[in-house]
């Protein structure tokens, strides 16, 4: 049993305590961000911080969601390698992409030798600064890449972050849409590290303890906005819940949920959490009771916060999903033995679920 953290963590900090070691990192630094972070202030801040210490940076603000391996090969072509320090400011996506950026700056690789962890040991300095509450990025060895129409995540202790800066007043501005689905996000994160096999007492301390926060804050917070009180506790239950995955990864229903989110555009946080009330149901373990001590129904919870997806589906595209799942690395560490039948049987489950999907 153990477990590996080496980022340094400021919560609240306003750059009071952080401005040091930002000092130490190194004098050059990329940021990549998309076009929210100049909305909730966290770019202005960053940038304050920066001109002061007198650091070099450039800024790319065009990072798109689920970042698609054509992004990481652009900006390195448009910035060059030579970058101390990268940082990732906003949601999982420019997160994910600073992360691969970081290992190309180091590495004469492609993106696709990212998923070949043998091929590279070391990766520039990474600052990840999250403005939303979910992805669990800032605490992980995952970055998530799309590569050939895939979500595929790639692993390797390099691109832990160095820092992470977390700041509950620059999740404030989030609409309610993504505040839901980047919650769910982390309630994923948490619920399935409960879940997996490869849990262990320092994962489930932080998986269980998430669990708890979000069902206590986020129905709350979807009425209450602008609460900064519920805006601390989901981006401390979201990073908790990061911490959780670092060390066990996510289960099925990250695996499940990834063709929702290429091929259908559902949000990555919703399309993962709607395969939760299957999951837990079939791990029939002392956890998927645990969890719903406290979270009650899973169906119910999502039902309350109105989750529901619609798109048209056929047999051929299920049986192409179904595929790519029964080869995905999840379902080893699954409880509820996941053979290519029991994962069509899911995507079946929530299709006939009426209050989970519409057409
Ligand atoms: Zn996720």
């Amino acid at each position: 049993m153990g477990m590996y953290l080496p980022t340094k963590i400021f919560f609240e900090d306003n750059y009071k305590e952080s401005e040091k070691l930002i000092d130490s990192l190194g004098n050059s630094f990329l940021i990549i961000t998309g076009k929210s972070s100049k909305i909730n202030g966290s770019l202005e801040d960053l940038l304050v911080i920066l001109n002061k210490l007198g650091k070099k940076y450039e800024i790319y603000d065009e990072c798109l969601e689920n970042p698609p391996k054509e992004l990481i090969e652009k900006i390195i072509k448009k910035f060059g390698k030579n970058w101390d320090v990268v940082v990732g400011l906003g949601g999982g996506s420019p997160m994910d992409t600073a992360k691969a950026v970081a290992v190309l700056c180091k590495n004469d690789i492609e993106v696709e030798d990212l998923y070949e962890p043998s091929k590279y040991s070391l990766a520039s300095k990474i600052i990840c600064i999250p403005t939303t509450s979910g992805t669990g990025s800032e605490v992980t060895q995952y970055s998530v890449l799309t590569v050939n129409g895939l979500k595929k995540g790639f692993k390797h202790e390099a691109i832990f972050p160095t820092l992470s800066i977390l700041e509950p007043k620059y999740t404030l501005t989030l609409s309610k849409e993504l505040t839901i689905s980047t919650g769910l996000d982390a309630l994923s994160h948490a619920i399935e590290s409960a879940l997996s096999l490869r849990a262990n007492d320092f994962s489930d301390l932080f998986a269980f303890k998430a669990i708890e926060i979000i069902k206590n804050t986020l129905p709350k917070l979807v009425d209450d906005l602008n609460n900064y009180e519920l805006r601390k506790n989901m981006l401390y239950a979201s990073t908790l819940a990061g911490i959780a995955i670092s060390i066990t990864g996510t289960t099925i229903a990250h695996a499940l949920g990834y063709s929702l989110t290429t091929e259908k555009n559902i949000k990555h946080g919703v399309a993962t959490a709607i395969f939760l009330p299957f999951e837990i149901e079939n791990a029939t373990t002392e956890k998927s009771q645990k969890i719903s001590n406290i979270i009650g129904n899973m169906l119910d919870f999502l039902k309350n916060l109105d989750v529901k997806v619609s798109f048209e589906i056929n047999d051929n595209e299920i049986n192409r999903w179904a595929e790519t799942v029964s080869k995905a690395s999840h379902i080893k560490v699954t409880p509820g033995n996941y053979n290519i039948d029991k994962i069509k049987e899911a995507y079946n489950w929530l299709i006939n679920k009426s209050e989970l999907f519409g057409r």
